[in-house]
């Protein structure tokens, strides 16, 4: 802004930030399950996945589009499946950093058509609920009609399981919908993939989204990733329709996507089936997520892994 008095303009360049996020590569084509991959001012990687609602998490179909943001750079709660954990835990994101994912996305979709984001899944790279003070500044400016105006029930908070955060949450004012990342319905299945677990085993877990919705009356989502031979067995699929009707949660399953680091493999279409079956035969709701980003790394962190890896060859 060259037509303001320089003295104006060092001020500005102290206190304000224009845009904190650069975008360093986007995979996907317009009208499907777009990657991108954010380079932050100190050099670090983060991932934004943007999602038409016909593949979207929640089953709405128009030509509206979800989009999922990243909270921290990296992930220290080391979930043996995500490659947004491989590399452990960077730092939280400020305020800016992700309220200007939506806003960097939404400016290239200007000129598309009209299209808008009209729901926010907080649920990309990082442990949401670990860097609560700044996602709730974020999320104040999201929500609010004088930022970008979207609905807290268009804004679904996924968590690894903070217990004492989700009864936090609880006491926000705004509405915001909850997802919990299960991926285990027993406490020895949990804890193989999710560390978290031995912090807030299933019963502490399950006692503090009780109060959730206690408090705020609204739909929680159960996220399942399918692994074969892991928790994709009919007792699993027990176990987790007990705890999604004792919570009247709706499941969300994934088919697993395969990560080189890892060691755990897609479940069978028929595997699947067969799971879904159980859920259903249960009365539970229950969704399948057809991975749509397949082929665009579009597990959390697998772009920025691949991108970090891409990097170091070049240096070494
Ligand atoms: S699943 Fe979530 S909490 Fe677990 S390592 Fe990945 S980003 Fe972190």
């Amino acid at each position: 802004m060259s037509n303001i008095p320089s003295k104006l303009q060092e001020r500005l360049a102290l206190d304000f930030d224009f845009s904190t996020v650069i975008l360093a590569r986007k995979q996907g084509v317009e009208g499907a399950t777009q990657k991108f991959l954010w380079r932050l001012r100190d050099g670090q990687f983060i991932e934004s996945v943007l999602i038409p609602a016909s593949a979207s998490l929640y089953g709405e179909t128009s030509d509206r589009f979800t989009l999922c943001v990243s909270t921290q750079v990296g992930c220290a709660y080391g979930c043996n499946f995500c490659a947004s954990g491989l590399d452990g835990f960077k730092r939280n994101l400020e305020p800016a950093e992700i309220v200007d994912q939506v806003l960097s996305v939404k400016r290239m979709q200007q000129g598309d058509g009209g299209r808008v984001i009209t729901n926010l899944v907080i649920m990309g790279m990082g442990e949401p609920l670990a860097n609560y003070p700044n996602l709730m500044h974020a999320l104040n400016f999201l929500n609010a009609k004088w930022g970008t105006n979207i609905g807290a029930r268009k804004i679904t908070i996924s968590t690894s399981g903070l217990a004492p955060q989700i009864r936090k949450l609880a006491k926000e004012p705004q509405q915001y919908r909850l997802a919990i990342s299960l991926h285990g319905a027993t406490d020895g299945v949990r804890e193989q993939i999710m560390p978290i677990n031995k912090k807030y085993p299933l019963s502490q877990l399950i006692n503090a989204v009780e109060e959730y919705q206690s408090l705020k009356n609204g739909m929680v989502t159960l996220e399942y990733i399918l692994i074969a031979d892991l928790n994709d067995s009919p007792d699993q699929a027990l176990a987790l329709a007990g705890i999604a009707k004792r919570l009247r949660a709706k499941v969300n399953l994934i088919p697993y996507n395969e990560v080189d680091e890892f060691k755990w493999k897609r479940p069978t279409q028929n595997a699947q089936d067969a799971f879904i079956q159980g859920l259903d035969k249960s009365g539970v709701l229950t969704t399948l997520r057809r991975e749509k980003g397949h082929d665009i790394d579009a597990a959390c962190g697998q772009l920025r892994l691949r991108n970090e890896k891409e990097l170091d060859a070049q240096r070494s």
